[in-house]
């Protein structure tokens, strides 16, 4: 027997953090009928600017929850994406995995994103300003403390607090974010500034001498994202790094790309160093469960941490319907998610040198080698 819908009406749920997925959280667990409040540290919801593909099977739960049109409305669709070497030679390109089954992927603004995720929850489901200070499991319920003074007790806590999640390391693992030794740089530029090099809505990726140069179009608002990944052992947050560093890391790309890195306005770059976490054993206890960032926070090389996020949502949903009690659905939960996590998190950490794409995309034959260059179908991949 499967929990019943009286019993998933009567679950009282409290999301800790309105990023993704407990956005994403939100708005499936208040699908099937219970009662739902997310609590977000912030004042306000803020994203950095900068743009995400949300993947085939990602907008598939979109549409399962009735909000696809929501999020299509304001992304662009990408039907593939490409690998070139630091001055634009093609190393592969493969169209999005799943694509055939449903349909292209989508190319967002992750302030959009956040907001449209936002915008399809019920009036009053997110208290803002709520930053949590302790979780106490007892058993059958979890107790939230808020720094704000303010308290709850619900029948499952979902931590979707983030690489740096409080639930995760009060409850699950001490272990702190590892550094990458690299940093991210980050901005969305119009369109017509770009050189020329935005020539249709596909992502594109140029990598060499250990930098990476990501173009994710969006063409819905005549920009592009604009990224760039590079070596750097300062493990600061939020380094503080110039253009002239900026510019040394993009030295022997395509004089386009090293443009538009000179014409950056660097109040308008987001800058940070890049963490990920070792996997984490248990995502959950009988009241308590991560998600997201918080369970699972990877690298950003495969594209695969936002769309982690949303499949974690739809995942727990699912395992609640399925299950005969919340504790059974946890455990299901992370049986489903974490083999698929784990990996993703594995995969990513690995290099991305120009000789280890095949090493990266196993199966994958780098263009030079295939017998007609262009178009062709294998697996996973993304900025
Ligand atoms: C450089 C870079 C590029 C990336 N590119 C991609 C990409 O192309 N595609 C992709 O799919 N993913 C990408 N990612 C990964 C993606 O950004 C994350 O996986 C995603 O944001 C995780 O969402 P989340 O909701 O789990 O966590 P977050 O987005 O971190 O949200 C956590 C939320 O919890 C709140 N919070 C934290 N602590 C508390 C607390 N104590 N109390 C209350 N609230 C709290 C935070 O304020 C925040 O709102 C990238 C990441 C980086 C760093």
């Amino acid at each position: 027997m499967t929990m019943k819908t009286t019993d998933l009406r009567n679950l009282n749920i409290a999301i800790v953090g309105a990023g993704y997925a407990g956005a994403a959280a939100a708005k499936a667990l208040s699908l099937l009928g219970a009662t739902v409040n997310v609590y977000e540290q912030a004042g306000r919801t803020r994203e950095v600017g900068a743009g995400i593909g949300l993947r085939p099977n990602t907008m598939d739960r979109f549409r399962q929850w009735g909000i696809r049109d929501a999020i299509a409305a304001v992304s662009s669709p990408s039907d593939y994406f490409e690998i070139l070497t630091a001055t634009g030679d093609p190393i592969m390109k493969d169209s999005w995995p799943e694509i055939e089954v449903y349909g292209p992927t989508h190319l967002i603004h992750r302030g959009d994103f956040i907001e449209a995720l936002l915008g399809v929850l019920p009036e009053g489901m997110v208290h803002l300003g709520h930053r949590l200070e302790s979780i106490e499991d007892r058993g059958a319920t979890s107790v939230l403390s808020f720094a704000n003074g303010t308290g709850v007790e619900a029948d499952l806590v979902i931590g979707a607090d983030g690489i740096r999640s409080v639930v995760r390391q009060q409850l699950f693992s001490d272990r702190p974010p590892v550094f990458s030794g690299e940093h991210a740089y980050r901005a969305v530029i119009p369109a017509a500034a770009a050189q020329g090099l935005v020539v249709d809505d596909n992502l594109r990726m140029y990598i060499g001498h250990g930098t990476k140069v990501y173009f994710l179009p969006l063409r819905h608002r005549g920009q592009v994202s604009f990224d760039i990944t590079v070596l750097n052992p300062d493990g600061t947050w939020a380094p503080q790094v110039t253009k002239e560093d900026l510019l040394a890391r993009v030295e022997g790309f395509d004089p386009r790309i090293v443009q538009i890195t000179r014409d950056l306005d660097m109040d308008t770059v987001n800058i940070r160093a890049v963490y990920d976490i070792d996997p984490v054993d248990v995502w959950h206890s009988d009241s308590a469960v991560l998600v997201g960032d918080a369970a699972h926070s990877m690298l950003h090389h495969q594209g695969q941490g936002a769309n982690s996020a949303i499949l974690d949502a739809g995942a727990l949903a699912d395992a609640l319907e399925q299950a005969d009690t919340v504790k059974e659905a946890l455990a299901l939960y992370q049986s489903v998610r974490k083999p698929v996590t784990d990996e993703l998190q594995r995969i990513s950490r690995q290099g991305w040198s120009e000789g280890e794409v095949n090493d990266v995309f196993p199966g994958q034959k780098p263009a030079s080698q295939q017998a007609v260059a262009g178009r062709s179908v294998p697996e996973h991949a993304e900025a």
